[in-house]
């Protein structure tokens, strides 16, 4: 076949993070583009994901801000109340109008949009609910779902996928699983006010992250009145007359209104005819990708989640741009995926870019470490007892900070800036000799005189 054989020159599968940049910026090099979406355009992020998770974080902001007022000189006259439903519809018109927006860019783009689930016929031709286009070249982004543990009554476990929309906003919530969204998850509704316990099979929450971070997190979260359970999970869970019955493995049970399953995600694989076209999965379960994001077929490309790398949207987005640069504008890079910042929207944020100091131990041997834990100024009013911790990992050899690690307010606010230090290379010298801006907790990572290690 030549290129004018094929209805498209380029087809997405997935409109969401990913998918929707890869359309977007193939369409506006003259390319004939199509985009496959199932359900709502946006995908995870917009749809269940980062958006909807970062407004109900803010809803959350306000219950502290409504204490913390006090000490301020306000005078709050009724006790606030909080109403989930108004919560509910406004991040739901929202969302909409985000859904829309998407829609109107691909339009103005020139992106065919072809509602329906898409599966391979082979690796050109795509069927999307009984329809049939082919293409030059594919993209699968196809995201991610969330995966439930095989224990019995599962079924009666929500993922976060229903978090945003529960019916009632539930007084007893029961997350199982220690991971950022299970964390954010637990910070967001026990600010709401519900009462919240939290069991993390491991001996510590984001186990991925800096030790320090996660033993200072679980610390705040548990002042804010979370009952975080370590070595500990569910094994079962029964319908009871007040709710939800959990199991869990220290012989203990525990009556709750929901339970969230925050026990990992699977790359959205699935009924996608993978097999038809010849697609190989890694060991993961995801599309196995070289380093341009091809397949193993040479017209088949995939991007996000659906692929085995960092799962966050501005991965996704980056990725799709460099397929779009190696198919359309004839610029062959390779991303780089080192000091990816990131943050975690717990009351408090984490915030962090770079090695942990496990890492940075494994990397260079000898490493630097300065940490400050204090009371941020606001709260030596406010009256709550909640802390920052800062810190920062340095190579002693090059004296390049390899580390930079948040939990505080607007910690991912902070460390954005700092991930363009980092990635610039800047040494300990570097931050010493800049001046802070004061009276900021930020200023604090420039401050840091004295290694702790
Ligand atoms: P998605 O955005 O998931 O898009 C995939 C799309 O493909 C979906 O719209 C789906 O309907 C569609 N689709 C799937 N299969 C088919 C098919 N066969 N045919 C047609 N359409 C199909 N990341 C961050 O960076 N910051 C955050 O704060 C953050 N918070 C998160 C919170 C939660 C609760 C979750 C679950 C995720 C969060 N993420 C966050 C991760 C982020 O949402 C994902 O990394 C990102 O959305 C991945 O983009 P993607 O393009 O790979 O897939």
């Amino acid at each position: 076949m030549n290129q004018s054989q094929f209805d498209f020159d380029f087809l997405v599968i997935g409109g969401g993070s990913g998918g929707v940049r890869a359309a977007r910026f193939a369409a506006q090099t003259g390319a004939k583009v199509g985009v496959a979406e199932a359900t709502k355009l946006g995908g995870t992020c917009v749809n269940v994901g980062c958006v909807p998770k970062k407004l109900y974080s803010h809803a959350a902001t306000y219950a502290e801000y409504f204490e913390e007022a006090r000490g301020f000189g306000w005078t709050i006259g009724s006790i606030p109340q909080f109403d989930w439903d108004t919560l509910k519809k406004n991040r739901a018109a929202e969302i909409s109008r985000l859904n829309e927006l998407y829609r109107s860019l691909l339009d103005q783009a020139n992106v065919q949009i072809l509602n329906g689930w898409a599966s391979f016929i082979d690796p050109h031709t795509i069927d999307v609910s009984g329809q049939r286009f082919t293409a030059e070249n594919i993209l699968i982004a196809t995201g991610g779902r969330p995966w439930i543990p095989p224990i019995p009554g599962s079924e009666l476990g929500v993922t976060s996928d229903s978090m945003f929309d529960l019916p009632t906003f539930p007084r007893r919530l029961l997350v199982v699983g220690g991971g950022y969204i299970g964390c954010e998850f637990a910070s967001i509704f026990s600010a709401l006010g519900a009462d919240v316990v939290q069991v993390q099979r491991h001996d510590r929450l984001i186990p991925a992250f800096d030790e320090d971070l996660s033993n200072f997190l679980a610390q705040e979260m548990r002042k804010s009145g979370i009952d975080i359970r370590f070595n500990t999970t569910a094994l079962r869970l029964e319908r009871s007359t007040g709710g939800i019955r959990a199991h869990l493995d220290n012989s203990q049970a525990i009556e709750v209104d929901v339970v969230l399953f925050a026990t990992g995600r699977l790359p959205a694989t699935r009924d996608l005819g993978l097999e038809k076209a010849g697609v190989m999965n890694d060991r993961n379960g995801a599309v196995a990708v070289d380093a341009q994001y091809k397949s193993n077929v040479p017209s088949v490309f995939a991007v996000g989640d659906v692929s085995s790398r960092q799962h966050l949207t501005p991965i996704a987005l980056a990725e799709a741009m460099v397929v779009v640069d190696s198919l359309f504008r004839d610029k062959q890079r390779v991303m780089d995926y080192s000091h990816i910042p990131t943050a975690i929207f717990t009351h408090p944020n984490v915030g962090t870019v770079g090695l942990t100091e496990a890492q940075a131990r494994e990397r260079f041997g000898d490493v630097a470490v300065y940490r400050t834990d204090f009371r941020p100024l606001k709260h030596t009013l406010s009256g709550s007892s909640a802390r920052t911790l800062m810190k920062l990992v340095v190579d002693r050899a090059s004296d390049k900070v390899v580390g930079v690690h948040m939990v505080g307010d607007e910690a991912g606010e902070i460390i954005q800036g700092f991930a363009v230090a980092l990635r610039a290379g800047a040494t300990k010298q570097l931050f010493d000799t800049t001046v802070g801006i004061h009276p900021t907790g930020a200023e604090e990572f420039v401050s840091m005189r004295q290694p702790v290690v």
